[in-house]
This record gives structure tokens, sequence and C-alpha cells, in this order.
């Protein structure tokens, strides 16, 4: 089968190092396998996705010369298809209403934090009265569904894919519908995409995206979960630290193949591919 990569970033700002990091390995895969490398632009939170950081997203792209195949697949066009996958979700009996605000979680969960937060402490599963709200996974009735799974971990092999540990994640958000997980694997899918390449911080989201696919029927891929560049402060990058932006880096008069060169001393074991930078 052709490898089929992608870069998937969200425009809720400019992109930094190691978002160049994830596109780098994403591209390079694809290249050496005589494959393709899609973008996909995750702009469904339209709160905070704004389309002059879309435009960003493809400036920077083009100035480390990194080519993509095919048109860039803006997410919020797929909103139709994210609907059927979450009536299919719902049609199986394994999503839920949850009307919880962030403080009733804070408030209930005297219970284990997870990453980004409190684990959800299933106030609402089992409950026939709640109508408006988000949809939450009930995970346990999933992997009951769905039996034990794995996910496949290009450099190491099979993962256990258990996605009780991160509790019932949200599926559909009250203000923009689908959300994250589910518009993921339904988009991975129709990109064709079958090696998921970014950073080890989504590792974490691994075992939920699994169970999705297992759910919806779709095929699964392989991950590439990079390490996390650190900025001067020896913290992980954000989008919030401007000097650390690609567009910055440009201003500053840093040229892409100097990037690139420190790039590719984090991307070990990854082939690395030269990509052909205008005007050098
Ligand atoms: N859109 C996500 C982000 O920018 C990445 C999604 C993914 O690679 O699965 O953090």
């Amino acid at each position: 089968m052709a490898v089929v990569t992608r870069f998937a970033p969200s425009p809720t700002g400019r992109l930094h190092r190691g978002h160049a990091l994830s596109a780098l390995i994403g591209w390079s895969l694809a290249r050496a396998a005589g494959g393709q490398f899609r973008l996909r632009v995750e702009d469904i939170d339209s709160g905070r996705c704004r389309p002059e950081y879309t435009a960003g997203i493809l400036e920077d792209l083009n100035w480390l010369g990194l080519d993509w195949d095919g048109p860039e697949l803006l997410q919020a066009s797929r909103r139709a298809a994210h609907d059927e996958a979450l009536a299919r979700l719902q049609a199986l009996g394994v999503v839920y209403r949850c009307a919880c605000t962030r403080a009733d979680i804070a408030a209930a969960a005297s219970a284990p934090h997870g990453r980004d937060g409190p684990i959800y402490p299933g106030t609402c599963r089992g409950r026939d009265d709640v109508m408006g709200g988000a949809w939450r996974l009930d995970v346990a009735a999933a992997h009951a569904l769905t039996g034990r799974l794995t996910w496949q971990d290009a450099m190491t092999g099979p993962q256990p894919a258990d996605a009780l540990p991160g509790g019932d994640i949200v599926i559909a958000r009250r203000d923009i519908g689908p959300a994250y997980h589910l518009a993921v694997v339904v988009d991975d899918d129709f990109q064709g995409v079958t090696d998921v390449v970014r950073g080890a911080d989504l590792a974490a989201a691994t075992p939920v995206q699994r169970l999705l696919q297992a759910l919806l029927g779709l095929p699964a891929q392989r991950y590439h979960h990079h390490p996390l560049l650190l900025g001067p402060d020896g913290k992980r990058l954000a989008k919030r630290d401007q000097a650390e932006t690609l567009a910055s880096l440009r201003v500053a008069g840093v040229a892409p193949s100097a990037l690139l060169a420190e790039l590719r001393q984090h991307a070990t074991p990854w082939p690395i591919g030269a990509p052909h930078v205008a005007g050098q």
C-alpha cells in the first residue's frame, strides 16, 4: 500500500519549530516512499481559528519547501461527514449527552486528573433527561463492543489501545458540534492516510482515536510520535511563544536550510529528505 502521510495543524496561531518537525518528517516519509503528503487545516473550532493563520500555514510550508499533494483540506468543510459519524456512534449506543460545565466537572472530580485537567467522572452517563449539551463517548461501552484493541507504533510495534484511563471524552461539543477526536479519524480515512506523524503529546490521544476507528469500521494507521521540541526556557514550544514561530525566525533572517538542518538533528530515526527551498 502506498504511503500517505499528513500534516494537520490547527490555525489557532502561527506555526513553530515543532510543527515544522512534524511536517518535515511526514513530507520525508512520503517522498522517500514515492507516496503522498497531504495537508489538512483543522479549523473546526471557529472561535479559536483565524483565516490569517491558515494563510500563515501555507506560507510557512512554502518557505520550508515542503510541498503537499492535492488541495489542502479545510476540516470545517467536512461537517456533514463528521455529523454522519456521530449519528453512527449514536446508533451504536456508545455516546451520551452531557450538560456538565467545566466548573461542574472540577467540583465533581476529586478523582484523577489527566494531562488536560480532571478526568470526567461520568456524571451524565446513564441519564436520559439531559437534553442539550455535548456528546461524550461511553468508553467502557465502546470497548465492550470492540474488544481489546492495539494501535501500531511505527517504531516499536503494537501498543495496547486502552482508552479507559482518559475517561468519557467529548466527541461533539455544544458550540461547534463534532470535535477533534472524531473529526481526525474520519478525515484521516477520507484523505487515505496510512501514517500519522505528530508530536509525542498526542500519543495520549491515540487509544481513543483507535477505538473510534474500530467503532466506525475505519482502517487503522501507523503512528509516528516524534519528541517535542523545547524552547530556550526548557519548556515545550507553544503557539503563544511568538519568538519561536517560523514567521519570527524568517523575519530574523534565519534561512530555511539552517532551520531544516537543525530539525534534522531531532528527526532521527526517521529518514529525512532534502526539500527544495526556493532561491537556494
Ligand atoms: N490539529 C492538531 C494540532 O494542531 C493535530 C492533530 C493531529 O495531528 O492528530 O494540535
